[in-house]
């Protein structure tokens, strides 16, 4: 069957360099050569992600390390900080792992702003919050400098941010922001295939996370930071990502994460352009849209054309492209196109004609 190049806000197409990376001979992993390409990528993630704190790697979709977060580091109560599908998800999380748990809910599309965040914190019966940069199912980015500069004022609270589909495409400095989890799937803007989450803890973090008890084993973060320090995994990675990523990393040196990051924009910017000249309106709040990714209003409430996102995904696919035809309860009246990952000014028109033809048959 003919491949479909996927324009969804992950997983993202992966490239054939990454495979032929992906496909080398097994290694083992308590091997000198493992550790050799895991001492070899490590400060390429340091760089990346901002931080001298070792940055670790586990086997897990996202949400295994999400999960794990607050089974480390919630001892009293987490503030979940929702805006759309996957934050509000993280609440549930919290609950089905027997922690105390509130909602700080905002209208999907609307950002969490540091006055909200800094109210509820005030009550003093948090020990952690989590937070998602860059809410995937809304488009939408939450300022997260803004918020960080609340830990100078709650050291004690945890700040745990989900940085899935943001890390690589917008600069995150972890030390500069001064919080204490920041993670990201391999899948999102990585341009990886799915099944690693790539992620680092401040030292605060890890002195918290020693005297949680029953913390677990899987997502032990004590045990992840310990392995780290000598270039290895708690228990036998995914070998193949960990040689997929470090393919990875050499081509986002290669093009300068400035580049990268300037790339995004715009690539981003020819997206929203795109809606603009079709009439469309942007879902998230003016001013807090994603980078890595545009949710389109289909029309039905911003007076423009309403048009059947179902259909564009539809005739889109038809050429050989799959847009997403909105995500949660905004399925429908909304579609989401990404440019994250490897996308190009080039791969980007070659989508987005595509999509002009799709317009004209519907
Ligand atoms: C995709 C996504 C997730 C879920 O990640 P999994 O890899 O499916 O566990 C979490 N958070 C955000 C912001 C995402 O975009």
């Amino acid at each position: 069957m003919a491949h479909v190049k996927l324009h969804i806000p992950g997983p993202v197409e992966v490239s054939e360099k990454t495979f032929q990376a992906f496909r080398l001979p097994m290694i083992g992993h308590r091997g000198q050569g493992f550790k050799d390409l895991m001492a070899k990528i490590q400060p390429q993630l340091q760089t990346l992600l901002g931080t001298k704190q070792l940055v670790c790697l586990s086997t897990s979709s996202a949400w295994g390390v999400m999960e794990g977060a607050l089974r480390n580091l919630t001892h009293k109560k987490v503030l979940n900080c929702m805006k759309g599908a996957f934050s509000d998800k993280w609440l549930d999380v919290a609950k089905r792992c027997g922690k105390e748990a509130e909602a700080l809910q905002v209208p999907w599309g609307s950002p969490i702003r540091a006055e909200a965040i800094d109210a509820r914190l005030a009550t003093g019966q948090f020990d952690s919050l989590t937070l998602i940069h860059n809410e995937t199912s809304t488009g939408t980015m939450s300022p997260v400098a803004e918020i960080a500069a609340l830990k100078r004022k709650y050291p004690e609270v945890m700040f745990i941010v989900d940085a899935v589909s943001s890390m690589t495409a917008v600069p995150l400095n972890f030390d500069h922001l001064g919080i204490d989890v920041l993670l990201a799937g391999a899948q999102k803007a990585f341009a990886l295939p799915p099944g690693l989450t790539v992620f680092t803890c401040s030292s605060a973090a890890l002195a918290k996370a020693a005297t949680t008890k029953d913390r677990g084993y899987y997502f032990d973060f004590v045990d992840f930071q310990k392995n780290a320090a000598e270039n290895m995994t708690p228990s036998t990675p995914s070998i193949s990502h960990v040689y997929a990523l470090a393919s990875k990393l050499d081509e986002f040196y290669a093009e300068g994460l400035m580049a990268r990051y300037d790339r995004h924009r715009q690539t981003n910017q020819m997206t929203r352009d795109w809606a603009t000249k079709h009439g469309f309106t942007l879902f998230p709040e003016s001013g807090f849209e994603s980078m890595t990714l545009c949710c389109v209003n289909n029309g039905a409430k911003s007076g423009g054309r309403k048009i059947d996102a179902a259909k564009l995904q539809k005739l889109t696919k038809d050429q050989g492209y799959l847009i997403d035809g909105g995500y949660g309860k905004i399925k429908g009246t909304t579609f989401r196109i990404s440019n994250m990952g490897d996308e190009t000014p080039a791969s980007m028109t070659m989508l987005l004609t595509a999509m002009d033809s799709a317009m004209t048959k519907l």
